[in-house]
């Protein structure tokens, strides 16, 4: 499926996209849009800029040019003279809770149990009510296959299970979008199919996902479309079995040869 097949407003919409850390110009203008119900897979190599583009999505880092929309709204962004417009902190509050993100490293809360750690956010940030917020929790327990799981503290659970009460706490905000950066990467090989299941059923129920992964049968098997980084530019997107399969660049060739 390619964005040109699209109609109507994309979910995400990033125009010219620039961010520096200490001089060092990691995203060169990236253009990206996602549309409700895509499911989009960064690759390229590592220092490409993949997980900064991510973090720029929902302002866990701010951008230095150009503009990011989500669901319409803007998120922070530099004019035309250079002069950047952050957001208050109570409008990046507002705008995240429309987004979930699961990192490479889980970081539940450790003296909470799988239950109490997927029912923080909506009680503390959003000031649900705690029963209605138990059921939920419950149900996603169940999705993510940890039905049995929730007196289990992080501690007690080997590291797929935690990642998989780490994507059902994010998707306990009721996100719009989920951000996935590298979810399986700290991942004992074995542990790495039961997440990626459970991401692959999220994307059959018609989530709207970036995932930065190197699981490549995964980008090929569940991507509407992938989008190959490298240099903080987009080289080349697509469909998963025109990039992946038939790259056109060099530099995605040469990427894709060393990930077989
Ligand atoms: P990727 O996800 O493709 O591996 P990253 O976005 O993590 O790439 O990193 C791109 C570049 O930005 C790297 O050179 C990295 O060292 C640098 N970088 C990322 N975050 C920071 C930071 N907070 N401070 C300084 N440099 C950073």
């Amino acid at each position: 499926m390619s964005t040109t097949q699209h109609s109507g407003e994309p979910l995400v919409h990033a125009v010219n996209v620039t961010k520096s850390f200490h001089g060092n110009q990691v995203l060169k203008g990236i253009d990206m849009d996602v549309h409700p119900g895509e499911v989009v897979c960064l690759l390229g190599p590592s220092g490409s800029g993949k997980t900064t583009f991510l973090r720029c999505i929902n302002q866990l880092e701010s951008i230095d040019g150009g503009r990011i929309w989500v669901d319409g709204d803007l998120m922070g962004y530099a004019d035309r003279g250079g002069t950047l417009h952050h957001l208050t902190d109570k409008q990046i509050a507002a705008q995240r809770r429309e987004i979930g993100m699961v990192f490479q490293r889980f970081n539940l809360f450790p003296h909470k149990t799988a239950l109490e750690n997927i029912m923080e956010a909506p009680i503390q940030v959003k000031g649900e009510k705690k029963a209605a917020v138990r059921e939920r929790a419950l149900a996603l327990l169940e999705q993510v296959g940890l039905k049995d799981k929730p007196s289990a503290y992080p501690a007690q659970l080997s590291g797929g299970q935690q990642q998989r009460v780490a994507i059902a706490r994010a998707l306990a905000m009721e996100p719009k979008l989920m951000l996935f950066d590298e979810p399986t990467s700290a991942l004992d090989p074995e542990l790495v199919g039961e997440v990626l299941k459970v991401m692959r059923q999220l994307a059959k129920d018609g989530m709207t996902m970036i995932v930065v992964t190197h699981e490549m049968s995964f980008a090929r098997e569940v991507a509407d479309r992938v989008v190959f980084m490298d240099g903080g530019v987009v080289v080349e997107q697509g469909p998963p079995n025109e990039v992946i399969s038939n790259p056109q660049h060099a530099r995605t060739k040469s990427f894709l040869s060393r990930m077989r």
